[in-house]
């Protein structure tokens, strides 16, 4: 295993377990004994980091379970993360709190993230509350150790998340296909620039660069000479970049963890060549083939003046034609209900301000109807509804 460091110098291992996708049984509770074996591997190949959350069903408390049984809780640094949007006062917080400490049968969180931060506007409004001093709170009695977000939204909004406090760490989806998008590279050198450690989920976007549903992509990893599968390929991209600090992997079989494992221990920064690259940019090229919008997600038309995220919608809406419409719906959910300043492409006001600058001269209004007809499905607008009304505080 290779490992880089926190802001204090402390080792992180480059590969880091996402708790995210356990296997579950039937009647969808964690297959214990299962992930006991998989997680003692990873533990026993290096992997020292351990990322879960509030929301993921089931996952904190078996996470808390199988280092229970393994007796190796000091030899791992649990993240979890706290889900701020159903929280409307620091009390709510400290019960939350309490109750992850609870479930991962800890009386600490080595890393504890504000999940889905994607707007400076919700931040800013936990820091009226107090957020600041019970965060010090925390960190003075031991029971926080550093604290950090994780972050949907669009590199301009990252940026001033990152600015707006001394974060120890943040967190963000990034991965060869997402380059330019969400935070994106122009957000994780934005943080490393300040020193601050970068986690990435999502690089294999779910797992679906692992099994790249476009044809052409899965004959060229096939016929390159290098061997390396189509994930090992994702995850030596993202290792490649030496402000990345750690790769979070759901994983949930014995091969997975060997697989990843090997791969973490032979990989280190600045080792791909210009071919390797080349080759990556190329795969991206054939996944992104059939994208419906040409949306380079360079930024250029924001800001909207309604508060809509141009580009990152585009990407949500491509994503239902590379990936699945489900992914693409799932993004766009990410991007907007979750974020208070984000608004949905419906409330598009038509002034036009946004195609006057776009370099790719994109019809944006007439797309972000067709994206908005695909995107704002039912399901959708129920959700966001709901997630409006916790907001409502
Ligand atoms: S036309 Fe719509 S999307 Fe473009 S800047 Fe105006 S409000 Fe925003
Ligand atoms: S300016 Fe055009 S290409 Fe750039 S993000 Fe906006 S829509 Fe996409």
């Amino acid at each position: 295993m290779q490992y880089r460091t926190n802001k204090q110098g402390e080792p992180i291992s480059i590969l880091g377990y996402g708790c995210m996708r356990f296997s579950k049984d039937k009647l969808g509770k964690t297959e214990l004994d299962k992930t006991e074996r998989e997680i003692s591997a990873a533990i026993e190949n290096g992997v020292n980091y351990f990322d879960t959350a509030y929301i993921y069903p089931g996952s904190e408390e078996a996470l808390g379970e199988v280092l229970h049984r393994l007796q190796i809780r000091d030899k791992v640094q649990i993240a979890t993360k706290l889900p701020h949007y159903l929280s409307k006062s620091i009390a709510t917080m400290d019960k939350l709190f309490y109750e992850q400490l609870k479930r991962l049968k800890t009386d600490r969180v080595d890393y504890y993230l504000m999940h889905m931060l994607n707007d400076i506007g919700t931040w800013e409004k936990w820091r009226t509350l107090g957020v600041e001093d019970w965060i010090s709170d925390k960190m003075a009695k031991g029971e926080i150790g550093h604290i950090g977000f994780s972050f949907h939204g669009h590199s301009d909004m990252f940026k001033k998340i990152v600015d707006s406090y001394d974060w120890d760490f943040c967190q963000i989806q990034y991965n060869y296909i997402d380059e330019v998008s969400q935070a994106g590279r122009i957000g994780l050198q934005h943080a490393a620039s300040k020193g601050i450690p970068v986690i990435i989920m999502e690089p294999l976007r779910g797992g679906r660069l692992a099994d790249p549903a476009s044809p052409l992509a899965r004959k060229m990893f096939e016929q390159n000479p290098r061997g390396w599968s189509p994930a090992e390929w994702g995850l030596r991209w993202l290792w490649d970049q030496p402000e990345v600090t750690c790769v979070l992997s759901g994983m949930n079989s014995i091969e997975m963890v060997e697989e990843n494992c090997r791969a973490a221990s032979e990989s280190s920064a600045n080792m791909l060549t210009d071919e390797d690259r080349l080759f990556i940019q190329a795969v991206k090229e054939a996944i992104n083939g059939t994208s419906k919008v040409s949306c380079t997600g360079c930024g250029y038309c924001m800001p909207c003046p309604a508060g809509i995220d141009i580009p990152n919608t585009f990407r949500a809406y491509n994503v239902m034609f590379t990936e699945s419409k489900r992914a693409g719906r799932m993004d766009y959910l990410r991007c907007t209900a979750f974020s208070r300043s984000t608004k949905s492409v419906s409330q598009c006001i038509d002034c036009g301000r946004c195609e006057s600058r776009c370099p790719q001269q994109i019809k944006i209004r007439e797309e972000l109807k067709k994206a908005s007809r695909e995107l704002e499905t039912i399901g959708y607008k129920v959700i966001k509804k709901g997630v409006d009304i916790l907001k409502l505080w």
